[in-house]
């Protein structure tokens, strides 16, 4: 047994230290950190990095984390460690941004990074090379605004040994698994994988198991652990660390969700030809032949102006209508719509 060291803070066995790992400075001198937490169990183990705020405009994961590192474990009774970045990109969550406005970089296209380059590549790259590469597990946690089907991405790996424990860790978890099939073809703009990629994809083709929860966001969300959004991410979470040994208990069903069961797949985003404001027109996680339509679009006068429609057989799992997303639901030219995947069966005809 002995201290895990990322960056600036150290944890002895047993213990919870958090900190400012690393730190950056913006133009005007002003120094930004990135938060990181470290729980060392008591007990050997196995290490796990949780992402939190990775897209600063989704906050769940960052509140799990403190829900569940401050108040649910006790590291003297852990085998293995935690070490979490509760906050992945704080440039952007001064600005409560889905990507960095400093560099445009989206965090989440933007590891292994460098530490040579722009401020979010830095701290990607810190992230990567002190942590996540040591691990033996990689979650990064996003969400989707209302309504969203919660879900977990699990990036393929030709059927390597860590995909198959990403899987089986994924399945714990509790939420419907989606793999993410050929879904880097159909993914615009700050979506697309320029200079970099996730670091739940970065880590399984290195050879680490990872997966990306995704949970729900509301409007009405007070970060209570009975928010629907918390909930899942603690039970997910908690069933993680008892399907590795990490902690004593038994694996929970998730509750008040739908989960689906079955083999699915991710498609990508579709785009919209016209600009204008958004009405949606179907629910997600519900099967919709190709051609249904899914959203119409509005001029400011309230003209109909396009009806977009499903590219293929398939679900929505969520909105994402602009870029960044969700903000007041309107588009441009060429915006993503909505995220979709697809029955495996359908996928591979
Ligand atoms: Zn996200």
């Amino acid at each position: 047994m002995s201290s895990i060291t990322i960056g600036e803070v150290s944890a002895a066995p047993g213990e919870l230290k958090w900190g400012s790992a690393t730190w950056a400075e913006l133009r005007d001198g002003t120094k930004v950190h990135l938060p990181v937490m470290v729980m060392n169990g008591g007990k050997e183990g196995p290490r796990i990095h949780i992402n939190g705020a990775t897209h600063p405009t989704e906050q769940i994961g960052v509140h799990a984390l403190h829900i569940l590192l401050r108040e649910k474990l006790s590291p003297a009774k852990l085998s293995g460690s935690i070490v979490a970045f509760p906050i992945a990109n704080p440039f952007a969550q001064q600005f409560s941004d889905y990507t960095s406005p400093h560099d445009g970089i989206n965090m989440a296209r933007a590891y292994p990074g460098s530490k040579d380059g722009t401020l979010t590549q830095r701290f990607a790259n810190f992230i990567w090379e002190e942590s996540a590469k040591y691990s033996d597990l990689v979650i990064d946690q996003h969400e989707n605004a209302k309504d969203a089907l919660m879900f977990a991405l699990v990036h393929q790996a030709k059927g390597s040994d860590a995909e198959k424990k990403a899987f089986d860790l994924a399945r714990a978890f509790g939420l419907t698994v989606i793999k993410s099939g050929k879904m880097a073809q159909n993914m615009p703009g700050v979506y697309s994988a320029s200079g970099g990629e996730d670091i739940a994809s970065l880590a399984i083709q290195n050879g680490t198991p990872a997966f990306t929860p995704e949970y729900e966001t509301t409007t009405d969300i007070g970060f209570s652990e009975q928010d629907p959004g918390i909930k899942a991410a603690l039970t997910g979470l908690t069933n993680v660390l008892v399907k590795l040994g990490m902690i004593e208990g038994t694996i929970q069903q998730q509750t008040g969700i739908r989960v689906m069961e079955g083999d699915y797949v991710a498609w990508g985003m579709n785009v919209c030809k016209r600009g204008g404001l958004t009405r949606r027109l179907v629910k997600t996680g519900v099967k919709l032949p190709r051609g249904t339509p899914i959203s119409d679009t509005y001029d400011p006068f309230g003209n109909l102006v396009e009806r977009v429609t499903m590219p293929v057989d398939g679900y929505v799992w969520g909105w994402n209508v602009g870029v960044p997303p969700w903000w007041n639901w309107s588009v441009a030219s060429g915006d993503p719509i909505a995220f979709i995947f697809q029955d495996e069966s359908d996928a591979s005809r």
